[in-house]
């Protein structure tokens, strides 16, 4: 979803909006975005607004705070 590289899924982490909250989470129900473990990848998705695309909504500066914490913990 960030910078279009194809990777196997298990390569990947999935971002989910719970309650309003951005989580990883490969289980969590609805939309997920997908995306590499990686600050780069996370910048290029924010950048190009791919979490909006991704989840049907809009994401908030507020609501990626914190996110490349989890992001980059979760590889
Ligand atoms: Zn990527």
């Amino acid at each position: 979803m960030g910078c279009r590289q194809r990777r196997p899924q298990e390569q990947l982490v999935r971002i989910a909006l719970v309650n309003g909250v951005l989580r990883l989470s490969r289980t969590a129900p609805g939309r997920g975005a997908w995306l590499c473990p990686t600050e780069t990848c996370l910048q290029a998705a924010t950048a190009r607004r791919g979490f909006d695309r991704a989840l049907r909504t809009t994401i908030t500066p507020v609501q990626l705070e914190g996110l490349s914490d989890q992001v980059l913990l979760g590889r």
